[in-house]
Formats: structure tokens, C-alpha cells, sequence
């Protein structure tokens, strides 16, 4: 496919995954008129649900990756773990953003730190343990540290604090000795994420940076404009972010999550390659969402530079809120009472299940001002038992 060649819509879009990043991208895509394949061994799966096709299988069945080559005009993919050999696979059929190659180094945090590093981006000073030697030949420096798993985790999950080096050592044990990065703990003085767009003319975008906060490991609120970033430390994430999407070859829409600490220094942690949760606000508080940006970079359209167009603050909508004080069966949270309040976007992702820690929807308060959008969204906290922040 030449670079001219532009995917227009009636064309199929294909997303590998069907959670809420398959299920919102799927909204944007249809909203612009194309056609959408989703493909998630799950008979419910968010994304599945609202797809004009589904197929339902494994991602590296032969069969299932061929209907969906044989489908769509381009596909993508919001799930970094979707086995990167499935992605090279439709890519010898159909152009793929973002490239088996790129999802390999977001998938493994010790291949990502290394692409960081080329690109001359700190990152937390780390060791990689593979074996027991290297684990005995660990510096003290690094403690106390972080030990996290390099593949599969997500939300706080796969990663142990540890202070000692026996700490670190029952730490592997329980991590099952897999390959892992132990990490510097840092003194954070906050979180920060930049989402940027790549084009296949390598035209590289940024949405304005986020401020995030978590929550037992958790994305709990993101506020934008960050109340707490200068416009200094805001352009290095900048510079940071396209330098990191740029020395892939990245295709497609890439989150880039940095620590900024004390000393007004940034460190970048981790990268997603795809939309983030961290960029939900995009859909009702700038002018083109994350997921419409995902929409334009497969196809080769044209990528404009985002605007927020309103402050806002973006609330994740936990499981644990359908399970108020003392209940012990599952209850749906006051939906009417949060929208009577101004400028509140509910999004439910269509999961019928609440568990613990299970991200079940988000909401996007908008407002005039900051100042307005944080007072509606403390009320929002409150009417949904959200701790306040
Ligand atoms: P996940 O894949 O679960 O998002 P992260 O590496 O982003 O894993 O870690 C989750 C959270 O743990 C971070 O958002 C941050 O709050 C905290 N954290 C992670 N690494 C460090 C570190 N080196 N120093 C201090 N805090 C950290
Ligand atoms: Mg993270």
C-alpha cells in the first residue's frame, strides 16, 4: 500500500481484542461510516457486542486471523498482548497499525526501558533478572525497588515492593522466577501521560498532556490541563513522546507514561501502543478523540492536532461502586443522580459482571473552567461513594 492510498469510510476496520479500548474504537469507526470486525474469543465481550462482525476465536487461530484479513481493509489492535506473530501474520495480508514490531517492545518492559534509553529518554534505573545470578548480582542501589513482571501486567498487577534483598528474593519466588525488571523506586511528584498519533507519513500529533492518579495501582482520575505540570516539563514529555514513537516507525496511536519527580525531572515509565485509558477525556473533551485519531492513522487520513476544547476530569468507574457499604449483592450505582449534574459523559462498557478492581465504564466531567469541572466532579465522587482527591 502506498502512503496516497487512504482507507475511506464503507471500507471494514478490524481491532484485535474487544474490550472498552476495541468497543470505543468501534463507536468512532462506525460514527465516520466504516464497518468494524472485532475479533475476541469471548461471546460478550465489550467490543464484540457493538461490532458489525465478530469473530469469535483465539488470537492465533489460523482460521479466525484469516476471516479478519479476509474482512477488513486494515487492521489494528487494543490489547498490547495480542501475540505480536498474530499481528506479523495479517500484515502479510493487509496493512496493520501498529506493527507486530512495534507491539513487541510495548509488550516487554525490559525491551521497552532499552528503547527509551536509545532514544535518550530517562527511565527509572533498573535490572533485568532472568536468572538466580543475576538476581544475586543485583546492585543495593536499586532498593527498596519495584519488582515487575516484564510481560502481562496491568493495573498494579505483576509488580511487588520490595525493601530488602530478601524481600526481593521471596519477591521472584512469587513472581514464579519469570523474567522481570526490578526498578528504582522513585519520589514521584506526580503522574503525567502523553498520547501522541503517528502517520504513515510520519506526521507525529500530541493530545495535551494528562494528569494521572492512581489508586492501589489503578488509574483513578485524570485531570487536564495537568493542574500541577509547567509548560517547561509539558514540552519535554512532548519531545519525548514523538522522539519515542518516531524512532519505531510507529503507526497509529501510542501512550507514553512518564513520572515527573521532585526535582521537576521527567523519567518515562511505560508505553501502551495503542489508546489509553489515561485518554478517555478525548471523546467529550477535545475535538477529535484518541480513538478517532486510531481511526485516521490506520487509514492514512489526515491527522490534525487535537484541542481540548473543554477542562475536564476523567473518573474511572471501578466495579467496586456496585457494591456500596455493606452490600453483598451487586447494585447499580445512581446514574440518574450523577446526570442531573452539568456536564457529565457517562460511558458503561457493557459489562454485566462488577468484581473488584474490574474497570466497568468511565465518566468525563466538562466544565467552563477547571475550577468548575473539579467541584462537579467532587460531587460526582460523592454521590458514587469515589474516594474525594
Ligand atoms: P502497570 O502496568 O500496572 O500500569 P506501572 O509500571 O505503570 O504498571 O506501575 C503502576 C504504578 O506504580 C505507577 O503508575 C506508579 O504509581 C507506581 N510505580 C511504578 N514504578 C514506580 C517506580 N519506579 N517508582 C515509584 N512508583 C512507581
Ligand atoms: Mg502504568
Amino acid at each position: 500500500m502506498s502512503q496516497s492510498d487512504v482507507i475511506l469510510p464503507g471500507a471494514t476496520l478490524g481491532v484485535m481484542g474487544g474490550g472498552q479500548l476495541g468497543r470505543m474504537f468501534v463507536h468512532a469507526a462506525q460514527a465516520m461510516g466504516y464497518n468494524t470486525a472485532v475479533l475476541d474469543a469471548d461471546p460478550s465481550s465489550p467490543a464484540g457486542l457493538v461490532s458489525h462482525h465478530h469473530i469469535r476465536t483465539g488470537y492465533l487461530d489460523e482460521a479466525g486471523l484469516k476471516e479478519l484479513a479476509a474482512q477488513c481493509a486494515a487492521v489494528t489492535t487494543e490489547f498490547e498482548n495480542v501475540p505480536a506473530q498474530a499481528l506479523a501474520q495479517l500484515a502479510q495480508i493487509r496493512p496493520v497499525a501498529p506493527a507486530g514490531s512495534a507491539v513487541a517492545i510495548c509488550q516487554d518492559r525490559a525491551k521497552e526501558k532499552a528503547h527509551f534509553v536509545a532514544c535518550g529518554v530517562p527511565c527509572a534505573p533498573h535490572a533485568i533478572i532472568e536468572t538466580p545470578e543475576q538476581l544475586a548480582a543485583v546492585s543495593e542501589d536499586l532498593l527498596p525497588g519495584i519488582l515487575k513482571t516484564a510481560r502481562l501486567g496491568y493495573d498494579g498487577k505483576g509488580q511487588i515492593r520490595v525493601k530488602t534483598r530478601a524481600e526481593l528474593n521471596a519477591a521472584w519466588d512469587e513472581l514464579k522466577c519469570v523474567g522481570c525488571v526490578l526498578e528504582k523506586m522513585l519520589p514521584l511528584a506526580y503522574e503525567v501521560s502523553v498520547i501522541v498519533a503517528r502517520g504513515r507519513n510520519g506526521q507525529v500529533v500530541h493530545f495535551p498532556l494528562q494528569q494521572n492518579l492512581h489508586r492501589d495501582g489503578i488509574l483513578a482520575v485524570t485531570t487536564v490541563p495537568a493542574p500541577s505540570v509547567s509548560a517547561e516539563v509539558s514540552q519535554r514529555a512532548y519531545e519525548a513522546a514523538h522522539q519515542i514513537a518516531a524512532s519505531m516507525g510507529y503507526v497509529g496511536v501510542l501512550c507514553v507514561e512518564f513520572f515527573v519527580l521532585q526535582d521537576g525531572s521527567i523519567v518515562a515509565n511505560e508505553m501502551a501502543p495503542r489508546p489509553h485509558n489515561s485518554g478517555h477525556h478525548t471523546i467529550d473533551a477535545c475535538d477529535v478523540s484518541q480513538f478517532e485519531m486510531q481511526v485516521r492513522a490506520m487509514t492514512g487520513l489526515p491527522l490534525v492536532e487535537p484541542q481540548l476544547h473543554s477542562p475536564c476530569h476523567m473518573l474511572n468507574l471501578l466495579g467496586d461502586l456496585w457494591f456500596p457499604a455493606g452490600a453483598t449483592t451487586q447494585q447499580e450505582p445512581d446514574w440518574a443522580g450523577v446526570l442531573a449534574l452539568p456536564g457529565v459523559h457517562l460511558h458503561l462498557y457493557g459489562k454485566t459482571e462488577a468484581r473488584k478492581g474490574r474497570k466497568m465504564g468511565h465518566l468525563t466531567v466538562t466544565a467552563p473552567t477547571a475550577a468548575q469541572a473539579r467541584e462537579v466532579a467532587l460531587k460526582v465522587a460523592a454521590i458514587l461513594g469515589i474516594e474525594p482527591f
